[in-house]
Order: structure tokens, then sequence, then C-alpha cells
């Protein structure tokens, strides 16, 4: 690690939205250096986030296919085992290969790597306690703040990464846990609940508001809610935990409706806490140099992503917006390309988001209860995977795709998927919103037979007139 004073751009934090912004300044000709904490590159995302995560949910998902689904494609198998060590072990390689593969892009783009915790002596002054036991000190004109996110604490429930585990613990647990309780019913909780359950845990969702995964949309989150509990993923929804003891051999939680009313208890052996996540700017020591913080501890920032404070920017998990990875990239593109004098853009509205459970869940634009509140007359279009050939041919047919269009102009205003893919159908959806696309245009766009993506193309059709295979 070394300190360099003649930085165009140094970027607090190595995680989406710092790494890309890093790279990209490069790219742009701006002499950049990148500060990160963890010792690995990638963020929250790539370290314990959206990589692990999606790998734990992929063999899981193999798993309870070979026991569950393979017979009835024909494919015996004899016997079929958990073999968790391997699994973990599967997932620690991909990461391990994907944080390298950033440190490559850096070397490849000449972004200067100094890995320790940054903190603030100036507005164009970091000084940086390496991990190698050094301190230096980074200069440079501009300062992007991309420190992300941490787990949000609940009050009273101390978190060991053992019995009671954040999202972290519950990607490294050493043995399959016969009970596993969620507090919290976000995509971050079901997706880790979908994990342990394919497994063999046996999982109760405990979550404090009226629905999961409030911001879904209502129709499309109903079904979701039902396959789930197909999948024996329990609910127990207005419901708070009061209390938790561990002194015994598993974990006793004490329950009270939300409203308040009388307690329950319930026994588990692992509760994993996902009550969402808190920005995270500790020990930075921006009340030394006076950037703001709201009340729930993000950074304001203008459309040019500047703080209050000249030459700070501020990027990713750690400012408002939806906290996602992609989101955090497109920020820090965006902010970069302000710095060197151009113009960058990100889309608010149109950021899909993707539950990687199965079936999955993804969406962009306005769900119906959005359309509904923003007064505009609008047309409804649903296509079940029921009727699409090939989820049939696969067997693999729970879901839906629903498509809300304005009435008079029959502009698309948002999709809504449930499909055992929907994460990667969704953009075409995207594009078509981003390009102002009707679902008209959607339904006249010739979709390869026998596809998935012909259930949007189909939704499209009922849209402003009929289907033709329902
Ligand atoms: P982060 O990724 O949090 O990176 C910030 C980095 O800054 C960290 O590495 C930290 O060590 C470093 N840092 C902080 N302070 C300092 C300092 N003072 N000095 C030096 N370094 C510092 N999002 C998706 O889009 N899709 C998903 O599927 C998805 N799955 C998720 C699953 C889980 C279990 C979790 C927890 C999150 C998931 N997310 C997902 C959210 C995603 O991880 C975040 O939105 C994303 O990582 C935010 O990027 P960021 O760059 O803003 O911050």
């Amino acid at each position: 690690a070394s300190g360099s004073d003649d930085n165009d751009v140094v970027v607090i934090g190595g995680g989406p939205g710092g790494y890309v912004a890093a790279i990209k300044a490069a790219q742009l000709g701006l002499k950049t250096t990148c500060i990160e904490k963890r010792g690995t590159l990638g963020g929250t995302c790539l370290n314990v986030g959206c990589i692990p995560s999606k790998a734990l949910l992929h063999s899981s998902h193999m798993y309870h296919e070979a026991k569950h689904a393979f017979a009835s494609h024909g494919v015996k198998v004899s016997s079929v085992e958990v073999d968790l060590p391997a699994m973990l072990g599967q997932k620690d390689k991909a990461v391990a290969n994907l944080t390298k593969g950033i440190e490559g892009l850096f070397k490849k783009n000449k972004v200067n790597y100094v890995k320790g915790y940054g903190k603030f002596i100036s507005p164009t002054e970091i000084s940086v306690d390496t991990t190698e036991g050094e301190n230096v000190v980074v200069k440079g004109k501009n300062i992007i703040i991309a420190t992300g996110s941490d787990v949000k604490n609940l009050p009273g429930i101390t978190i060991d990464e053992e019995k009671i585990v954040s999202s972290t613990g519950a990607l490294s647990l050493k043995e399959i846990p016969k009970r596993l309780v969620v507090i919290g019913a976000g995509y971050i909780g079901l997706e880790m609940g979908s994990v342990w359950g394919r497994l063999g845990s046996e999982v109760t969702v405990v979550e404090f508001g009226p629905d999961i995964v409030p911001a879904m949309d209502g129709e499309v989150r109903k079904q979701f809610h039902r396959a789930l509990e197909k999948q024996k993923m329990k609910f127990m929804l207005k419901t708070k935990v009061v209390g938790v003891d561990t002194s015994g051999n598993g974990v006793k939680l004490t329950l009270e409706p939300a409203a308040g009313g009388e307690q329950t208890t319930l026994e588990t052996d692992v509760v994993l806490v996902s009550a969402g996540r808190v920005p995270f700017t500790s020990g930075l020591d921006l009340d030394k140099i006076g950037v703001e913080t709201d009340k729930m501890g993000r950074i304001p920032v203008n459309e040019k992503f500047a703080t209050n404070v000249p030459g700070v920017h501020a990027i990713g998990d750690v400012i408002p917006g939806p906290m996602l990875a992609h989101k955090a990239e497109e920020d820090g593109v965006a902010c970069v390309e302000f710095i060197a004098g151009k113009h960058g853009h990100v889309d608010y509205d149109l950021v899909p988001g993707v539950v990687y459970t199965h079936p999955e869940v993804a969406s962009v634009g306005k769900t119906e209860e959005q359309v509904k509140a923003l007064g505009v007359d609008y047309r409804v279009g649903k296509f079940p995977f029921l009727a699409n050939s090939r989820a049939k041919a696969i067997d693999d047919a729970e879901g839906i795709v629903k498509i809300l269009a304005e009435k008079e102009t029959d502009r698309i205003l948002g999709v809504h998927i449930m499909a055992p893919n929907a994460g990667e159908l969704i953009h075409e959806a995207v594009l078509a919103l981003q390009y102002g696309a009707s679902s008209e245009d959607i339904a006249r766009t010739c979709h390869a037979h026998p596809t998935m993506s012909e259930a949007l193309k189909e939704a499209a059709m009922a849209t402003y007139d009929k289907p033709i295979h329902i």
C-alpha cells in the first residue's frame, strides 16, 4: 500500500459502487486510488451478499431438484445427500475467484489499491490505517464515499453468528439447523430461508409488517407467498420478537402480536436476523469535515452525487435509494462521469428488483398499487407460465407475467414476473420501459419459440388485445 499525492479521484470502499467508480474513473483518464479495509475487493455484494447467496441458492436448488424433481423427469438417483463443507467450499471458491478478478481489473486499468481503513483528515486528505499496520495519507482532488451498508441490529438481540446470525453467518452455518427462524420477510431473509429450507431446515419467518416483501406488486406477492408456503416455509406476519433466550440448547423467542397482545414462545435452533440494512459511515470522521447525514444515517447528495462539502461525493448503499448492487454501480459510473466533466445519468424509476428464490420474482417500474395511487387510467395484461410451452416442457411452470400499461397511450408503466428465471427475463421489460415502449411494441416483437420469454409477449398481447395461448 502506498499513499499518493496527486489523485484526481480517491474512492473509499471497494464494493460494487466503489470499485466500479474507480475503474470507470481510470478509464476516463483520471488518476485514481481506491481504499478498502476488508482485505478483498467486491464489498458486501461479492464477499457476503449477492454472490455467495446466489451460489448457495443454486447448490441448494440442485440438491432439492435431485431429491424431489429428478424422478418425474425419469432420472433415477439412488441416494442424494448434502455435503455441506463441499457446498460451502464451492461458494467460497466462486467468491475468491471473483474478488481476485477485480484486483486484476484494477491492475489492468491502473487503479491504485490501498488496503486499509480510511478516515477524513480534510476534504482532500484521507488517513489510512493499512492492513499491514502502517499509516498513509492519500490525497485527491475528489473523494467518493462508497462505504456501503451493514446489518441492522434489533434492540435486545445480540448477533453471535452461531445461534443468532446475520446474513453473513447464514452463508456459513457449520451444520444444517433442524429449525430456523428468520426475522424479517424481506428478500434477503426469504432467499436465505429458502437455502436452508431446501437443505432440510424447518423455516419460520417472523415479520412485523402485514406482508412479505412490501414493495412487491400485491397480486404477484400473493402468488409468491403461496408458492413459498407450498415449499413449507411458515409465516408469522404482524408479529414482533420481544425476547430472545439463548441460555438453553437452542434459542427461545418470545413473540407478541405487532399491535400488542398475548405473548407466545417459539423454540428454534438458529435465528437469522434480517430486518434490513443501515448505511455504514462509522470511523470515517465525517463530522470532522462537516459532511451531513440524514436521520437514517444516509449521506444526502445532489443529482451529481455531491455532498454538502465541495469535492466530496457519495454513492451506493450509503446514499438514499434502493440498496442494490446494480444501483450502486450505476451511481458509481454517473458520479465519475460528472467529475470528468461529462454527463452522467441514473434512472431511479427503472432499477429492476429481483428476489432469487424459486420461482424468482423480478420487477421493474410501477406496481399496480402505485399506478392506482397516481390516478392514471391503466390496463393490465397477464399470462401464466402454466400456458407457456417451454415452462410446461421442463415441468417448472409456477408463475406469471403481469404488465401494466397506460390506457390512453399503451405505454408500459410496470412489469412484474414470477418465474424460475424471472431475474433474466425482466431485462427485456427494463429495456422496453427505458425506450418508452408500448405493450403492442413487445407483442409485435418476434420471440423465439419455445422460450419462457414468450410469456412476456403473450402478457403484452393481453394488455392491449388478446393473448393467443390462453
Ligand atoms: P458495499 O458493497 O457495502 O461496499 C462498501 C465497502 O466499503 C465494504 O467492502 C467496506 O469494507 C468498505 N468500507 C467501509 N468503510 C470503509 C472505510 N472507512 N475505509 C475503507 N473501506 C471501507 N444486491 C443486489 O443487487 N442483488 C442481490 O442479489 C443482493 N443480494 C444480497 C444478499 C445479501 C445477503 C446481502 C447482505 C446484500 C445483498 N445485496 C444484493 C445488496 C448489495 O450487496 C449492496 O447493495 C451492495 O453491496 C452495495 O454496494 P456499495 O458499493 O454501496 O457498498
